[in-house]
């Protein structure tokens, strides 16, 4: 069976929230792992709010340090250490991050925390600074940082689950092959003998493609985005501002409508959703999809704790 990555974005607005659309936070699970990227300010209560357990979460990506960005994370650090969260809580961000979680995060912690140590209150939390490539690789996915440009140092981040090689239950059952330790030695590509046929394990094998998801946070247009995000499945990309507004994005180092549709046609994705809105589009965000879809077709703009599997 195949293991779902599941998303939710729990807040799809920019940097003044509306009644529709809260700070920037999306949450990302795949098994037992529950990556949250970016905690902007009410984040832990989206949580809640779409039935979701913050205690569960396991990374932090932090794509950079604007206040809509980072301001849930002392309530969520809070609520984490009171429900005794165990264990080490590794939050990954741009250069510079740790001097920003010192100034900005620690003195409201209600615990402490220093940068020099890694105890706080009941867990650690660990601070590690990244430089564009692949930081984080396991047996089964890996992630992978990109420069982008904005007014302070940003990243974009990639979650990749690698493909991987399955056996054919299917044909197991049709060929009447029993469950026994053979079994094994067909999923490890040998020949076995089995019932008094030769059984070669390889032919019984299956490739489950890999599968990406790309999260493309506050930047102006760059070449960095369409690398990072080439053949994703999913590219969630802010997109801030109207086609209208090119000189006002390009200023505050933000994408409009079309720049985010470029990024995913020129990189090749199946799916785009775009989030980050700027409030003045609260009441017309089919502006900002119609827009999009003159460049790029599949595309979506979900609400507030709106979800996508794949
Ligand atoms: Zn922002
Ligand atoms: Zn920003």
């Amino acid at each position: 069976m195949v293991e779902k990555i599941e998303l939710t974005f729990l807040g799809t607005g920019s940097a003044i929230p509306t009644a529709r659309r809260n700070h920037p936070a999306t949450l990302l699970k795949f098994k037992a792992e529950n990556i949250l990227v970016d905690c902007g300010e009410g984040t832990q209560r989206q949580f809640r709010q779409a039935k979701l357990n913050p205690c569960k979460v396991t990374k932090i990506l932090i794509s950079h340090w604007h206040g809509d960005h980072v301001l849930g994370l002392p309530g969520l650090l809070q609520t984490l250490n009171l429900n005794g969260y165990n264990g080490e809580l590794i939050i990954y961000g741009p250069k510079g991050s740790k001097k920003a979680f010192q100034e900005m995060i620690a003195p409201y912690l209600g615990f402490y925390w220093d940068v020099n140590r890694k105890n706080a209150g009941n867990f650690n939390i660990v601070m590690k600074e990244l430089g564009p490539g692949i930081f984080f690789d396991s047996d089964e996915f890996y992630l992978e940082a990109a420069e982008m440009t904005h007014n302070c140092p940003a990243l974009a981040y990639s979650f990749v689950v690698k493909e991987k090689k399955r056996l054919d239950r299917e044909k197991l059952a049709k060929m009447k092959i029993p469950n026994s330790p053979l079994v094994g030695e067909l999923v490890k590509g040998k020949t076995v003998e089995i019932n008094g046929k030769k059984v070669d394990g390889k032919k019984l094998m299956y490739v489950e493609p890999a599968r990406k998801v790309t999260l493309l946070m506050d930047t102006s247009m760059n070449t960095n985005a369409v690398k990072l995000a080439k053949d994703s499945d999913v590219l969630i990309s802010e997109a801030t501002y109207s086609k209208e507004e090119q000189d006002i994005a390009k200023e505050h180092g933000h994408l409009t409508s079309v720049d985010a549709a470029t990024i995913a046609k020129k990189a090749k994705v199946k799916a785009l959703v775009l989030i980050h809105l700027s409030q003045r589009y609260e009441g017309i965000p089919k502006l900002i999809l119609g827009e999009a879809k003159e460049v790029f077709s599949d595309v979506i703009i979900p609400e507030d704790l709106e979800g996508l599997e794949l």
